[in-house]
């Protein structure tokens, strides 16, 4: 693996650990020439599920960019990247169920939102600003008022 601090090519695995729910493999890796220490996951290697997009083009369900949506929303906040990678494993294990192969972004916005909920309230709120692309204040305010009580 590549090193993230100084691109250097070889590094040490200081601890494996495979996911509760047994699709990813978390590894800490030390890397031989500046020392510094970063993660990395390894995921099974699923049937491609196909997202269909608003416009209705379809692109293949791509964990890394819901990752970065999550992580966007959850930036400055008390959400940790392992709990990041547990929401996104949980999403792709219910897809996985699914009988078809597509779900629309919606849907896959919705489950993201669904776990942000319960973790972190302001992840929640900027998470669905984007998803929902909020058509009015109202609308917003109503979805708020959902967590506000
Ligand atoms: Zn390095």
């Amino acid at each position: 693996m590549k090193c993230p601090f100084c691109s250097h090519m070889d590094d040490k695995v200081i601890d494996s650990r495979m996911s509760a729910e047994g699709m990813s493999i978390r590894r800490r890796r030390e890397c031989l020439k500046c020392g510094k220490r970063f993660t990395t996951y390894e995921y099974v290697e699923d049937t491609p599920m196909m997202v269909v997009k608003r416009n209705g083009t379809r692109k293949r369900f791509d964990r890394e960019k819901i990752k970065e949506g999550i992580m966007k929303a959850c930036e400055k906040r008390p959400v940790s990247l392992d709990k990041i990678e547990e929401i996104i494993e949980e999403i792709a294990k219910e897809l996985q169920k699914k009988a078809d192969q597509e779900v629309k972004t919606t849907r896959i916005g919705t489950m993201v939102m669904e776990r942000l909920y319960e973790i972190d309230e302001v992840a929640y709120v900027r998470f669905a600003s984007v998803y929902r692309r909020f058509k009015d204040v109202s609308h917003f305010r109503k979805e708020l008022e959902k967590f506000l009580g």
